[in-house]
């Protein structure tokens, strides 16, 4: 187990976006819980420091929760190879699907508890009776009971679900929820993933960084310039540098891994954009096959992290495999306007002024998941005021209002659906605009980080109302 520490930021340019009265009310609110916590800490406890929502939510949230007066850590579980490949079935299994097609039997358990065991004996050494402990996904759920024997109040926050119920749910739900049921609150994103063996269950939607590298406001010349340096567009390898309101400059200048025929494409071509994990739920092939029958002219991007930047992850690499072989089999017309990318991870902030150049880039941005936790890459691009075509999954569909501020797919597996909204966005300049419009304005009333952080501070505050009674 290891501390990711937070950065310092500071509170003015979150104020430039949030305005005055926001602003305010974030620093009286948080600073009374941190108040009321005194010498304690709010620790975060994942499985991965880098790639994915979760890692994406805290490296944003963490600083400034800080900023606002809430002294607030990041710990990150160890295991070996064996308690990784569990933890993914146990999540793709949480999601409703089989994931590598292995069992949950008492083997794993075993395995699974050898790995928390372990990890536990690392978490006494920073935490410390009247924390609050907040677990993270499955994968470190094992921890909960260390936790609150360490004398912590502790939450499970689930990122993820299913919208129906299925064996798969329910077999990962009996590995879990032993763990779980020792937990003081459990925290999801969507009300559609609540689950009957889940305590105290509230609702807090996550939200984006306004002010980091990802979605800080840039210009369509420095949009241009990164996905030169970087080789998705045409442009020229440049190396560049790009400030951020709340940190250090970022240099862009690692080139990306991209599979594609034939030269990188204009500035000016249209180009269809989705960003995802290479996680077979996120259907990266089902978008291609969409794309081409869509019949729209223009370009596709399908974007993810390079293979190895994502550690708690071991299915990437085959899903990035099905997907390259997709694309090898497409007729040449085709594929010549397709291209796979990887994008580096070596420096997290160099990814994510990227991946904010491709979202502004995009004509239409798609995340077309099959299941979905709550969908951040969504909300990334809505706030970019991208017009988005997004399944009805998950959080997808609190976020999306249908012909509002953004389309939804109804089925998120109909590939004709999905090929008529990208052909509706990319061809309906004017519904195009609006519903960006309209989606970023969503995003700046209920997804940005004051209000999670409002919503977290008001748990805690209950948490401590029952310790003490
Ligand atoms: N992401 C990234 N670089 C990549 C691919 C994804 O930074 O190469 C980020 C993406 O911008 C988003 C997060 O990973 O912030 C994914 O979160 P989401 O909720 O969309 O899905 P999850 O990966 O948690 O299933």
């Amino acid at each position: 187990m290891r501390e990711v520490p937070f950065r310092q930021v500071p509170l003015a340019p979150y104020e430039q976006v949030l305005g005055e009265r926001r602003t305010a009310r974030l620093r009286v609110e948080l600073g009374r819980t941190g108040r009321l916590l005194g010498d304690g800490a709010v620790w975060n406890v994942n499985s991965t420091a880098a790639g994915g929502g979760v890692a994406e939510l805290l490296h944003t949230l963490g600083p400034l929760a800080r900023a606002a007066g809430l002294n607030t850590r990041w710990l990150v579980v160890d295991g070996d190879p064996e308690f990784y490949t569990v933890a993914k079935r146990l999540v793709s299994m949480l999601y409703g699907i089989a994931g590598d097609g292995g069992a949950l039997g008492a083997e794993e358990r075993r395995h699974y508890r050898r790995a928390m065991d372990s990890n536990a004996e690392a978490l006494a050494e920073y935490v410390r009776p009247g924390d609050v402990v907040i677990v993270h996904e499955a994968q470190p759920a094992g921890l909960i009971e260390a936790a609150r024997a360490l004398g912590a109040s502790v939450v499970w926050r689930s990122h993820i679900g299913s919208d129906t119920p299925n064996r798969f749910t329910r077999e990962g739900g009996a590995f879990v929820s032993p763990y779980v049921a020792q937990a003081d609150a459990t925290v999801f994103s969507t009300p559609a993933h609540v689950t009957g063996w889940a305590p105290r269950p509230q609702i807090i939607a996550p939200s984006i960084d306004p002010c980091g590298p990802k979605n800080m406001a840039l210009s369509a010349g420095q949009v241009a310039a990164v996905l030169g340096a970087t080789g998705i567009l045409a442009g020229g390898h440049r190396p560049l540098t790009v400030p951020v309101p709340i940190g250090p400059d970022v240099e862009v200048r690692r080139p990306a891994q991209v599979l594609r025929d034939g030269p990188p494409p204009p500035a000016d071509v249209p180009m269809v954009v989705q960003v995802s994990r290479w996680d077979r739920l996120k259907d990266m092939g089902g978008v291609m096959r969409a794309f081409v029958d869509s019949g729209v002219d223009g370009y596709l991007t399908l974007a993810g992290a390079d293979l190895s930047g994502v550690t708690d992850d071991p299915e990437a690499a085959e899903v990035y495999e099905r997907c390259r072989r997709a694309w090898e089999d497409l007729p040449p017309e085709h594929r010549r306007r397709c291209q796979l990318v990887c994008l580096p991870m070596a420096d997290l902030r160099e990814n994510a002024v990227v991946v904010n150049a491709l979202q502004r880039h995009a004509s239409v941005v798609v995340q077309k998941s099959l299941a979905e936790g709550f969908g951040l890459t969504a909300t990334e691009a809505m706030w970019k005021a991208r017009p988005l075509l997004a399944a009805a999954a998950g959080g997808l569909r609190d976020q999306v209002r249908d012909g509002e501020t953004g389309l939804l797919l109804g089925d998120p597996a109909d590939l004709a659906a999905a090929a008529t909204g990208i052909r509706m966005l990319s061809t309906d300049r004017a519904l195009a605009g609006r519903l960006g419009a309209a989606a970023r304005r969503r995003v700046h009333d209920q997804y940005l980080p004051d209000r999670q952080l409002l919503d977290w501070a008001r748990l805690i505050e209950s948490l401590a109302g029952v310790r003490a009674a």
